[in-house]
């Protein structure tokens, strides 16, 4: 027998009529076959970080929620992997790692909340990005329940396996729509003995160009190329003046002696001569400083935040369109990856009208795309602002969806263009 409760209006985005908190992959079964029976829409949620603001749920869905799946099921720290349940937080993965010196290398906002599968549905990733890569490098195992009620995995609980189609990776950034993550197994690396963050002040965009390109064909082995620029980061500008184009930090892990030595010279020897780096400012907290780079995207603020995905070399011209446009917006550019989250200062309305007409053709001339990330709650989107332009592999996807959900009631919308 399902148990729905009724939905207090604070805890949930308002669409949802009814929440169902399973307690096991087996109860996720009964529940899906059911609700497919009934034709009756369902959600998984995690911490609900993402949902509601960014994340649209139709009308009338029910909350299924990943909460009480939260375990760590195995963690031989010495294979480095841990296998654990969908709805653990990222804090409290992080935690258990630490006790053996190791960590999942992916940067989570609202890691507190923000859940394990929930981070997967959304291929969440952060400043690490660069040097450690996202999800997708670190998901070995994957088990979860498909539209039918049908539990499926893929992958495995070692580091190579070659157990046929990678579901793994079709489920990252998912959203919900083609399958309910119960459990997970990732690989996982050993804590960095120290971190270092340089930073540099940028004049322009020819600059911004000319450095990330020396970067680009430098020795230096950088996690992070992080460009932060707006009033939101007017106290860590490195020139102690306002209105520079922005500061560029370079963020780096390693051994004690690797560090120092970067400390030191690595600049100078590298030959990145477009910019002088430097260590951050007293005031500055190296890991404070992580850690805004990684929640700045996800603040809760009215305004609407875009996340673009273009090639790493259009991000100056795609910066300066931006700051063309809306002067007053902020933003950090993952640079060395080309992604690039733009929070808007001009209200909701505008903002997507923005998108539609210059963000997003911006975004693909740099053989990229566009959409929103963080929106204020429940402010309804376009399909275009909530997903961007659709690509060539929107009907693949569409057939994939119809094996996974043939009745559709998984996340309905999510990815849909109707
Ligand atoms: C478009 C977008 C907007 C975002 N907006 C914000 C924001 O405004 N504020 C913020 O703090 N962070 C935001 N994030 C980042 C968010 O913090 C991370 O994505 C976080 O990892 C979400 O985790 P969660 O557990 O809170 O997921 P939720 O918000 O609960 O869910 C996020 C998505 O993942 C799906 N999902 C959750 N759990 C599972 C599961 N077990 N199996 C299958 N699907 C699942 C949900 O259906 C939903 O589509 C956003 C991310 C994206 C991609």
């Amino acid at each position: 027998m399902i148990r729905l409760c009724v939905v207090s209006q604070s805890a949930t985005p308002a669409s949802f009529s009814a929440i169902t908190e399973p307690t096991s992959a087996g109860e996720i079964e009964s529940i899906i076959k059911i609700a497919a029976a009934d034709g009756r829409a369902i959600c998984p949620v995690g911490g609900c970080r993402a949902i509601g603001r960014g994340i649209n749920v139709r009308q009338g869905t029910t909350a299924l929620t990943l909460g009480r799946l939260n375990q760590v099921i195995d963690y031989p720290h010495e294979d480095m992997t841990i296998t654990a349940g969908a709805g653990i937080t990222i804090a409290e993965l992080q935690r258990v790692l630490a006790e053996k010196g190791q960590r999942l290398p992916v940067d989570v906002p609202q890691a507190d909340e923000a859940t394990l599968g929930g981070a997967i549905a959304t291929n969440q990733n952060g400043p690490r990005r660069y040097g450690c890569g996202t999800l997708r490098d670190y998901v070995i195992g994957i088990t979860a329940v498909d539209g039918r009620g049908a539990t499926f995995s893929g992958g495995g609980r070692v580091v190579k396996n070659v157990a046929g189609y990678d579901f793994c990776k079709l489920l990252i950034g998912s959203r919900g729509a083609l399958a309910v993550i119960t459990q997970v197994t990732l690989k996982v690396l050993p804590q960095p003995a120290g971190s270092l963050l340089l930073v540099a002040a940028i004049e322009d965009h020819e600059q911004l160009g000319e450095t990330l390109r020396q970067l680009a064909e430098s020795a230096l082995t950088p996690v992070t190329i992080d460009f932060v620029s707006g009033s939101e980061w007017e106290d860590v500008s490195a020139a102690g003046r306002s209105r520079c184009y922005g500061s560029l930090f370079l963020g780096f892990e390693g051994t004690a002696d690797e560090i120092t030595w970067l400390q030191q010279q690595a600049c100078q020897h590298a030959g990145i001569k477009a910019a002088r780096f430097k260590p951050l400012a007293p005031e500055h907290d190296q890991y404070e400083m992580w850690s805004r780079l990684c929640e700045f995207p996800a603040e809760e603020t009215p305004a609407l935040t875009f996340v673009a995905n273009i090639v790493p070399s259009g991000v100056p011209e795609f910066l300066t369109t931006v700051m063309q446009h809306d002067p007053s917006a902020s933003l950090v550019a993952r640079a060395g990856s080309g992604v690039i989250f733009v929070r808007c200062s001009q209200p909701a309305s505008d903002a997507v009208s923005l998108h539609a007409k210059t963000l997003l053709p911006a975004a693909r001339k740099q053989h990229g795309n566009c959409l929103v990330y963080a929106a204020p709650p429940d402010l309804k989107l376009t399909p275009l602002a909530a997903y961007g332009a659709p690509h060539a592999s929107t009907n693949v996807y569409q057939s994939i969806k119809q094996t996974f959900d043939p009745q559709g009631i998984l996340s309905p919308g999510v990815w849909n263009y109707d």
